[in-house]
């Protein structure tokens, strides 16, 4: 059998996370999952259209948000008394977060961002992004039970056909008020509902040739799009947009049908999040920018008039 770790915000499914289940149930083996948190149960319902039997539920009240400590606590018993060959979740920041504390706990070595898993009896033959996946690494993980994240779009998740409703099973787990240490305890402004960045089939990123000011046009083009705005580490650094909006090997990694990079020079550790995307158009001043080696699509010229006109056509073609 194997456990994946699926991640959810208040009952809010991550889509992702959907990409490591049908990562797990290609490996041949039965599949459940579990879910750490009050709200869980409304997430775990739509697991079995994608291949998951069981879906355990970690109930506890202090664990209605992310807890990363104690979700790997949590996963970490269950591998105890369930014994699945191996331990999967998604490699987002939250899914190599909370494996990293379950190989911990568990004294076990952890895989990150595998792009491919074989199971074997005693040992398991990965291959995984290092390096902001300009290495490719060909490895054999030995170890009893393989704890492993997948890298995110590496996957497809694929619902299963003639699937059953997954059954879902609370369980409380023994957690200490160490384990709650690091939880969150506010949230403020986000979750406004748009698309999120990791799944958007449109993504408009800004870089420093944006400005602080301009991403207005972004905003509105991604709107028009059904899109989200994504940005370089330079804009969140700066604190003109939030962390939850950058592009790359420190964000969010994104495979978006279209990829707009306006003012964005195109560093390694940008590349590493969107070079996934389908087609690429790169706007920038500098045609030589390190960006322009992967577009499909280049333009030339100032981003500050290049967008509004780009959005004036999207709007005229919609009207
Ligand atoms: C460990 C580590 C992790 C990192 N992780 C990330 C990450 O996750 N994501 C990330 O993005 N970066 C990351 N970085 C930073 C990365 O190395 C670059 O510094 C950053 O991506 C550069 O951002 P930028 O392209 O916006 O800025 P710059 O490199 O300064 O590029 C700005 C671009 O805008 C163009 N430009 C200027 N004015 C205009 C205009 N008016 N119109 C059009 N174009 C214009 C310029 O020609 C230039 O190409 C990381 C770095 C390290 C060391």
């Amino acid at each position: 059998m194997i456990l994946v770790y699926v991640d959810h915000d208040r009952g809010t499914l991550d889509e992702l996370s959907l990409q490591a289940v049908s990562a797990a149930v290609a490996l041949g083996q039965p599949v459940e999952a579990v879910l750490v948190g009050a709200d869980a149960a409304s997430a775990a319902a739509r697991l079995g259209e994608f291949g998951v039997t069981t879906a355990h539920v970690a109930a506890d009240p202090r664990l209605t948000d992310y807890a990363p400590q104690a979700a790997g606590r949590a996963v970490a018993e269950l591998v105890g008394t369930l014994s699945p060959s191996a331990v999967l979740a998604v490699g987002s920041p939250r899914g190599n977060e909370v494996l990293a504390h379950v190989g911990a706990i568990l004294d076990l070595p952890f895989a990150a961002d595998c792009t491919s898993i074989s199971l074997g009896s005693s040992s398991f033959d990965i291959t995984r992004n290092r390096w902001a996946g300009n290495v490719i690494e060909n490895a054999v993980v030995h170890a009893p039970t393989l704890i492993a994240s997948t890298a995110p779009h590496a996957f497809t998740a694929e619902p299963v056909a003639g699937s059953a409703p997954a059954t879902v099973q609370e369980f409380t787990p023994a957690l200490t008020d160490a384990d709650l240490a690091v939880r969150i305890i506010d949230r403020t402004g986000g979750g406004g509902g748009g698309v999120g960045l990791a799944e958007a089939k449109v993504v408009v990123s800004g870089g420093r040739g944006v400005g602080e000011s301009g991403f207005g046009p972004l905003e509105e083009l991604a709107g028009l799009l059904g899109g989200a705005v994504g940005c370089s580490r330079v804009v969140t650094s700066a604190g003109w947009r939030p962390h939850a909006e950058q592009v790359g090997q420190t964000g969010t990694k994104v495979a978006p049908d279209l990829y707009i990079a306006c003012g964005i020079s195109g560093a390694t550790q940008h590349i590493a999040g969107c070079k996934n995307a389908k087609t690429m158009i790169a706007i920038n001043t500098d045609p030589e920018a390190t960006i322009m080696s992967y577009a499909d699509y280049a333009i030339i010229g100032d981003v500050s008039t290049v967008l509004p006109a780009i959005v004036d056509a999207v709007r005229a073609a919609k009207s």
